[in-house]
């Protein structure tokens, strides 16, 4: 096994030494700044509530394993958890919705769940105010993780399994020869690696400048205190046994006034998120002193008693009988919060071998501690951790003002009601196309993504809205399911099938891939034969050792050493640039550069059965069939601007996606926009694109599949060449699941009633019973139904009736064969 240096001895690092000494890996060593019996990290005092339901499967799934691990470690005949339960409540009708709507959720993440009536929230929890409670949400394995103490039993067993711990230790630099890390340099010398990993909380940013790496986090004081015992509480009997926490009652969160609680014996500790946020640079804290308690200690900051004036009001409303105690103890203690809120694990794309997983809660920390020991041994994590991949985040959101403002707004609505389609509000307009200006003029509604802002619908279509046919209109929709849509969207996917239509696809991901190692990088890691004739574009897969698809990319060779992709995420090339990049410094004659090339182009889809007739009007080419096939690409110009032209269609129709750089931008959409008005061209945007690519069967890399699941389960084999000769990582695996037959299948499913709306992630119900959740969902304007795609058993076959159980209420669904629309792909053929 290799040597692993791992800095922090948190809850994340301790559980990452056990999950690899418990995989066979021996030479391991963690490093701790601070006195190993108390770091002052901080988990030194996270008073450790596991509410595990989330709307993120992946975050859920690895709360699901923390419990069970907690469970697991054991002293004296007590583990590390006290499964209490957890109740939400609503005081809001708007939470009572909510909670419905993770009720939802927890079905779908397998996680027993029950809305409950403000009766039983009083029976589970007598101390509540009758008069404010109108439902709950009631977890009953949720409950208390004793993060310390696992801590400890951590370090106890992997020093008897021989992890070598030093404590008192400052990692001051990070070594490395070659691109490759070779160990870290302390205050007490050197010690040689070939793998460290950071798990040094919110001292991330620090350790990541060691290398130039851009750690997204931003360490924020969270206000925690302890009241003074209960007076009617003192005296009782309690389980007062380490495992028991002194607690009884469900651990508690009130988030219509961003408020957790929890039980320390008579005692009761109350966390608050509404308070204005408090950003720390952890480099100012100074180093860890040799003396760490519970009162003193880098993580925790003096007590700001102003900022908790409304929450202790707040609480004296809810739990009448706190309003006979006072603040004991109180301190604003610091941990991490990201851009999007989830928690960054993995590689450094500048440094093979230095790894991070940082910005964990203890909720999450088993699980995150598992999935990066099985990438390290196996080479890929039992459940999909791309949602927390380092490398996610686009240039523009690695800046320190953006994680600054981002992370600061995450803390601000931890607990806020949010719609899945809610762009933030700030910071906007990053990144704009060369098209905006024309878009505004159009009143494009924007939402953003990367940094980008991206057209949904154009309020100038407005009018089409009522020449639609009949049988176009749009259904009329629920309140929620309204927010962020526009009817518009039904108008301009008409247009997409009947006349023509324009979408801005400049915010797709495009890389280049050049050199004369280019063929050989793209054979050795897509599932497809892309030494195809330069001219060609190949739909393929990316699948990781076991067969678990990484991404659907579009692999187009321009010339013989030179090829176009078009890819889905900034992880797919930070892995396409370090495979590259191995393979130049282990076969030079080989080389292969792989280098971003989304914001030096723009690109338009032009879309539609009359798109030929727009382009003809600009240019003298031949876009016959003959002359630019499905699937083929050319380099050519229209009225004088060079473009690439890509015969190809996420909306199932025939036309292009033209290509050109930023200064043609504006000038391309003119002249297709002044070519296209004698044959009805209008621009389109991401509402009605959504609903095309549904119907058309067309699977989104990341909502709809994932590492979990394999090409077979997900339906895309028709991007894996079965009889291809290379070499490619996956391939014997997928040779493997060529002859096994799926458990599950991603599935079409379409709403028998022709009008109520699912959003994605809510649970499917198979003969009474909760067997699978939705990846994505969109009306589907052609078939003129609402279209979902779902996981679900692979005994569920095509005909079979289900039920999406959408804010508590059963939609009837039917299990459809795909794709809906256009099978034959005769549209796109032309
Ligand atoms: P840490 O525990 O901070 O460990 C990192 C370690 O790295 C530290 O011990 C540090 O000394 C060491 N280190 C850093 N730099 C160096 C260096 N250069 N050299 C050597 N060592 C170094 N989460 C929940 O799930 N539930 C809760 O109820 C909850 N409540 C919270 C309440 C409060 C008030 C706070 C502040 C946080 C709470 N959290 C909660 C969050 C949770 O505590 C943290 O997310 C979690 O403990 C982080 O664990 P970690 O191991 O990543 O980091």
């Amino acid at each position: 096994s290799q040597r692993v240096v791992i800095i922090g001895a948190g809850i994340v690092g301790t559980n990452l030494a056990d999950e690899l000494v418990s995989r066979g890996w021996k030479d391991i060593t963690v490093v701790e700044q601070g006195p190993l019996s108390l770091p002052g990290g901080s988990t030194s005092h996270a008073p450790g509530l596991v509410f595990q339901t989330n709307p993120s499967k992946t975050m859920t799934l690895l709360a699901k394993y923390t419990v069970e691990k907690m469970q697991s470690l054991e002293k004296d005949g007590q583990n590390c958890y006290n499964q209490l339960g957890g109740l939400e409540i609503a005081t809001t009708p708007e939470r009572l919705q909510e909670l419905k709507r993770k009720h939802g959720y927890a079905q779908s993440w397998g996680i027993e769940a029950h809305l409950i009536s403000p009766e039983e929230c009083l029976k589970k929890y007598p101390l509540l105010n009758k008069d404010m409670v109108l439902g709950g949400l009631h977890i009953p394995s949720d409950g208390l993780a004793l993060a310390a103490r696992a801590t400890q039993l951590l370090i106890e067993k992997t020093r008897n399994a021989g992890v070598q711990y030093r404590e008192h230790t400052l990692v001051t630099g990070i070594e490395q020869a070659d691109g490759h890390v070779t160990g870290v340099t302390t205050n007490n010398g050197s010690i040689p690696a070939d793998l460290v990993v950071s798990c040094a909380g919110f001292w991330g940013v620090e350790i990541g400048a060691m290398i130039g790496l851009k750690v997204p986090l931003l360490p924020l004081g969270h206000q925690y205190v302890k009241t003074t015992a209960v007076p009617s509480l003192v005296g009782r009997e309690v389980n007062k046994n380490i495992n028991a926490m002194n607690a009884e009652l469900p651990i508690l969160r009130h988030q219509d006034q961003d408020l957790y609680y929890r039980e320390h014996g008579e005692q009761f500790g109350i966390g608050y998120y509404g308070h204005r946020p408090m950003p720390v640079v952890a480099s100012s804290l100074g180093v860890t002193p040799k003396h760490v308690d519970e009162k003193n200690m880098p993580s925790r900051l003096d007590f700001t008693p102003e900022d908790f004036e409304p929450a202790w009001k707040a609480t004296k409303e809810l739990l009448p009988v706190l309003r006979e105690t006072e603040i004991a103890d109180g301190f604003n203690g610091i941990f991490s919060f990201t851009p999007d809120g989830g928690s960054v694990v993995g590689q450094a794309p500048n440094l093979d071998g230095f790894w991070v997983a940082e910005a964990v809660w203890v909720t999450h920390s088993a699980g995150v501690a598992r999935a990066v020991a099985e990438t390290l041994t196996e080479g890929r994590s039992s459940i999909d951790i791309s949602e927390c991949e380092l490398s996610r985040f686009e240039e523009v959101q690695l800046s320190p003002e953006y994680v600054s403002e981002t992370s600061q707004q995450n803390f601000v609505e931890i607990y806020d009601i949010i719609h899945p389609l809610a762009p933030k509000e700030s910071p906007r307009n990053l990144r704009v196309s060369p098209f905006h200006a024309r878009q505004r003029e159009q009143g494009a509604f924007f939402l953003e993504v990367g940094g980008w802002e991206r057209p949904h619908w154009y309020e100038a279509n407005a009018e089409l809205v009522k020449t639609l046919p009949e049988e176009w209109k749009p259904v009329d929709r629920d309140a929620w399911s309204s927010k962020f849509y526009s009817p518009i969207a039904a108008a301009e996917a008409w247009k997409t099938r009947n006349a023509v239509a324009m979408y801005d696809m400049t915010t797709f991901h495009r890389f280049e891939v050049s050199g004369p190692g280019a063929v050989h990088l793209l054979q050795r890691l897509t599932t497809s034969d892309v030494s195809k004739q330069p001219g060609t574009i190949t739909h393929t897969l990316l699948v990781n050792s076991h067969g678990g698809v990484l991404s659907d990319i579009f692999v187009s060779r321009l010339e013989n050493d030179l090829f176009q992709i078009g890819a889905n995420t900034a992880t797919d090339l930070a892995y396409l640039a370090r495979e590259g990049r191995h393979q130049t410094t282990h076969t030079p004659g080989q080389w292969a550069l792989v280098h971003d090339i989304t914001g030096g182009t723009c690109c338009l889809g032009l879309w539609g059965p009359r798109a030929r007739d727009v382009i003809q009007d600009v240019s003298s080419d031949d876009f016959s069939n003959k002359g630019l096939p499905y699937m083929g690409v050319k380099k050519t110009s229209i009225a004088g601007v060079p473009v690439t032209m890509f015969r190809k269609s996420f909306v199932g129709e025939y036309g292009w996606e033209i290509q050109t750089t930023p200064e043609y931008g504006q000038r391309l959409w003119d002249l297709l926009w002044q070519s296209g008005k004698t044959h009805g061209l209008v621009a389109a945007g991401r509402a009605a694109f959504n609903g095309l690519r549904i119907e058309k069967g067309l699977r989104a890399s990341g909502s709809d599949m994932n590492s979990e699941y394999n090409p077979w389960e997900a339906g895309v084999t028709y991007a894996i060449q079965m009889d291809k000769k290379d070499e490619y990582v996956g391939k014997a695996a997928l040779d493997q699941l060529s002859r096994k037959s799926p458990s599950k299948r991603l599935r079409c499913l379409t709403v028998d009633d022709g009008r109520s709306i699912v959003m994605g992630k809510e649970p499917v119900f198979y003969n009474g019973k909760a067997a699978g959740y939705v990846t994505s969902a969109a009306f589907g304007y052609t078939v003129r139904k609402p279209v979902a795609y779902a996981w679900l058993p692979s005994q569920v076959r095509e005909g079979d009736a289900i039920e999406i159980e959408y804010f508590s209420t059963k939609i009837q669904a039917t299990v459809t064969k795909d794709p809906l629309y256009d099978a034959q792909d005769r549209r796109l053929r032309g």
